[in-house]
């Protein structure tokens, strides 16, 4: 059995190249291109070559770690191949899964902010470039300044400071109350230093100093969907697609028309993340509104996780566009694919406290002081007694810029935005059974029906008839139904002449069995096409179908 393990650059290379070599009938490793520091972007190609091409198959894409602190993405999407190629044999569902469908995997793709999240104290969004700023402007940067290998909180004591020691549980910062007087109060900001260009001057308050972003762009605000530029979305970058990471994997998704199904795989908050992201459920069409809610809750039942919309979830309020720029959004709007964002990993569920995956932003926000208290506790007090390493106590330390300060708090690596490593393999686990559902829930052409009949000496009306056996549509979705140019190409071969009927024609794109009304005939998932021909007796007539998204279907009759 596979381990799960978070992994190096050269390790995760490592654990690619020594799964192509294993298998090289289900695997293919390739490079898609380069990251802005030149490291290689990898997918893997998994599908069983003995039934098929992997463009003849409809395939689900799955990404990882478009932001580098989220690791654990990586080492999900790595487990998952290695067990799909461990239990090709063994489990049924794995093995249809690639003898009918194609597996795109790209583990990681932050590739150098992944790195520098790994091997040093930093905590960056998705990219080591200077960003937004050109050259590092003066201000608060945070930093290792105790030089233990993370960083973690500060509080510094101060006549203005906004928090006290909680009564309760004195690990805990409980926000100062209005009107409150007569006790120790505190600032609290993460570990970290001020950057001065000039080292003259008084010592700048730690209140004073202006955050810096140094790392500030977010690949995730960088696709073609809503982009805001970095007025409207921070981390958004300089125009669309302005990053290679992303560029390479856009035009991968365009050199795949295959890619029937999208999941992007970040951390944390235990939650399956469907569309709709500009209103309610019903900005979707009734058709992908069956489609999103059902296969989230399929997801629901595979991992554990809650679901829900990204607006359902993310949305505040006070957003004019939620998330601009979010892969996912890119992939339903643009291309019509059906697309998730899947938040691994749950440290506030696991401690018995409310988190935005079940309940939302909008009633995060809505907490009482009392109530969020409440769960900060529980989440101190489960680390604390779980993972006694991911606790630091506070502790003293003499800080260059802000004098007696203490430092402490959660690892916001290994217990906040990741699982620690000893629950990471479950995590890895449930997400999964997800993709391999996933992959499973695409079209697939089957053809359903074939015959001949003559009609004169050596003329033959040949009749198919052509079925989508997928969850999904041929399309992937209603929305990739009205985007798509090409429905489903059928073509006969083997006659000497076709009198009547055209080959190749194109036949409309079929639904699944995905949207079924009660009253409601699968009329939608068949279609049959009829041509007339002169053929010798004996002769093999081929009938093929196929569409990007739903595979091919050939069948062949002989003619009487
Ligand atoms: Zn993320």
């Amino acid at each position: 059995m596979p381990t799960a393990a978070y992994m190096t650059y050269p390790q995760l290379v490592h654990r690619l190249r020594r799964l192509a070599d294993l298998a090289p009938d289900l695997v293919r490793l390739e490079v898609i291109g380069k990251s802005r520091l030149g490291r290689d972007l990898f997918v893997v190609t998994l599908t069983d070559a003995a039934t098929g091409s992997p463009l003849d198959k409809p395939a689900v894409l799955v990404d990882g770690n478009i932001h580098a602190g989220e690791v654990c993405a990586s080492s999900a999407v790595v487990y998952w191949i290695e067990r799909l190629v461990e239990e090709r044999d063994r489990d049924p569902v794995v093995r249809e899964l690639l003898r009918t469908r194609t597996v795109y995997a790209i583990p990681r793709i932050a590739v150098d902010g992944a790195e520098v999240y790994l091997t040093t104290p930093a905590r960056l969004r998705s990219s080591p470039h200077l960003y937004p700023h050109t050259t590092p402007p003066d201000g608060f940067v945070e930093d290792d300044v105790n030089g233990d290998g993370r960083i973690l909180w500060m509080r510094v004591p101060a006549e203005d400071g906004a928090y006290a020691v909680d009564e309760i549980d004195p690990r805990v910062m409980r926000p100062r109350q209005p009107g409150e007087i007569g006790g120790v109060y505190y600032h609290v900001f993460p570990e970290g230093r001020v950057v001065r260009t000039s080292q003259g001057g008084a010592r700048p308050a730690a209140s004073s100093a202006r955050d810096v972003r140094l790392h500030g762009m977010d690949f995730n605000r960088n696709f073609p969907i809503r982009w805001a530029g970095e007025s409207g979305q921070s981390g958004a970058g300089p125009f669309p697609l302005s990053e290679p990471e992303l560029r390479a994997l856009a035009d991968f998704i365009q050199a795949h028309p295959n890619i029937a199904a999208y999941a992007a795989l970040h951390t944390s908050g235990g939650v399956i993340l469907r569309q709709p992201s500009t209103g309610d459920d019903t900005v979707l069409s009734p058709l992908d509104r069956a489609l999103f809610t059902e296969v989230a809750r399929m997801g629901e039942r595979e991992t554990g996780y809650f679901s829900g919309s990204n607006y359902e979830k993310f949305a505040t309020g006070h957003e004019a566009v939620l998330m601009p720029g979010a892969a996912d959004d890119w992939m339903y709007d643009h291309l019509g694919v059906l697309s998730f964002t899947v938040e691994l990993w749950d440290l506030r569920r696991r401690a018995g406290a409310r988190g935005y995956g079940e309940i939302g932003m909008r009633k995060m926000m809505a907490l009482t002081v009392e109530e969020r208290l409440e769960d900060e506790r529980k989440v101190v007090d489960y680390v604390a007694r779980e993972f006694p390493d991911a606790y630091t106590p506070w502790t003293l330390f003499d800080h260059p810029d802000f004098g007696r300060v203490e430092i402490g708090g959660l690892d916001p690596k290994f217990v906040i935005q990741n699982p620690p490593p000893a629950l990471l393999e479950e995590e890895c686990d449930r997400v999964g059974r997800f993709l391999t559902r996933l992959g499973l829930s695409t079209a697939r052409l089957v053809v359903s029906g074939i015959s001949v009949e003559p009609v004169a000496e050596g003329v033959y009306r040949v009749i198919a008839e052509v079925a989508n056996a997928g969850f999904l549509p041929t399309a992937s979705t209603k929305k990739g139904r009205d985007l798509a140019l090409e429905g489903i190409r059928a073509e006969l071969r083997g006659a000497s002449e076709i009198l009547a009927g055209a080959s190749p024609c194109e036949l409309d794109h079929l639904d699944g069995y995905g949207f079924h009304g009660t009253w409601r005939l699968p009329v939608h998932q068949r279609a049959h096409v009829e041509w007339v021909v002169r053929g010798a007796p004996g002769a093999f007539i081929e009938v093929r179908f196929s569409t990007p998204r739903a595979g091919r279907a050939t069948a062949s009759v002989a003619l009487p």
